[in-house]
């Protein structure tokens, strides 16, 4: 039984940097007129409402999105998420924060495909209704790894595969590598974008390399954190891994993270960007 929601943490600072990353792998997609197919393995509800209970409940979004929403930084990569965000929203004001299926289906041309997994009945539900009517977008109830062997590949040769995992079950960690591996086999030429949180340092680092021992080519480490590490204490920051990362991301998000982590942190939280395995 799964419990976990992503009403609670919709809009957190780790929302911001996955949907940051996401919007810049998307744009980067749309640059040729051929068609992508996005796959989104843990879809959630599409979009939450700031008045929610469970929004006001946590208040994740207050150091999150409502820090940046409405601002200017000068950096192309958090404005252009910014812009997007406001796209979705009435002009001016953060009435509800977009998911990633919801920012993937803003950014699809007629050509492009968006296929989701979720599991939570309540959430699939959401997200099943959120899409009524949109030929472009299919929506499962199914096991986000399973959707990665049924659904994959898709029609299109150029995609993304975005893995956001909520990791309630230790079991997450360990299957993310081993799924990712089969996945490749059947989609080589996506982007990837797995999502991970850091609790806590050992086993994020343990996480990571579970990635470069299995010798996954082409890999780029995005990370956030807005506190310094501290064990039990919280999630502190979170991290993406990008396999075949488009080739401008980790220069647009060099200067991407340090704004964030200013605008996000509390002074003594860190960022990097580094590529660990080369093509
Ligand atoms: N990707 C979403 C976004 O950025 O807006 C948020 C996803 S949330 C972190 C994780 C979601 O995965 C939850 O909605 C949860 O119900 C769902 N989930 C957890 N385990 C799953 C599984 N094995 N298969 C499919 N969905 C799962």
């Amino acid at each position: 039984m799964l419990s976990y929601r992503h009403s609670y943490h919709a809009g957190s600072f780790a929302d911001v940097l996955k949907h940051l990353v996401e919007v810049a792998i998307l744009d980067h997609l749309r640059l040729k007129p051929k068609p992508f197919t996005v796959h989104d393995t843990h879809g959630g509800a599409g979009r939450y409402a700031i008045d929610d209970a469970h929004m006001q409940k946590t208040g994740e979004y207050v150091d999150g999105i409502a820090r940046l929403f409405g601002e200017r930084t000068g950096v192309a990569a958090v404005d252009r998420y910014l812009s997007v965000v406001a796209q979705l929203n009435p002009v001016g004001r953060l009435s509800h924060y977009p998911g990633s299926p919801l920012i993937a289906a803003h950014l699809l041309r007629e050509q492009d495909r968006l296929q989701c997994t979720e599991l939570h009945s309540t959430d699939f539900e959401l997200l099943r209704q959120e899409f009524a009517g949109d030929r472009r977008v299919r929506v499962e109830k199914r096991d986000a790894w399973q959707g990665l062997k049924a659904l994959l590949p898709p029609e299109h040769r150029r995609g993304l595969v975005l893995i956001d995992p909520s990791y309630e079950l230790e079991a997450d960690y360990t299957q993310v590598v081993e799924a990712v591996r089969q996945a490749l086999r059947k989609f080589a030429t996506a982007t990837y974008a797995i999502w991970y949180p850091v609790l806590e340092r050992n086993r994020t680092e343990r996480f990571v390399r579970r990635f470069v021992e299995a010798d996954i080519p082409n890999l780029l480490r995005l990370e956030c954190c807005v506190r310094a590490d501290a064990s039990g204490r919280g999630m502190t920051g979170s991290g993406l891994l990008v396999i075949n990362p488009p080739y401008t991301l980790a220069a647009n998000m060099e200067q991407a993270l340090p704004v964030l982590q200013a605008a996000l942190g509390d002074g003594h939280g860190h960022h990097r960007v580094a590529q660990l395995t080369g093509e």
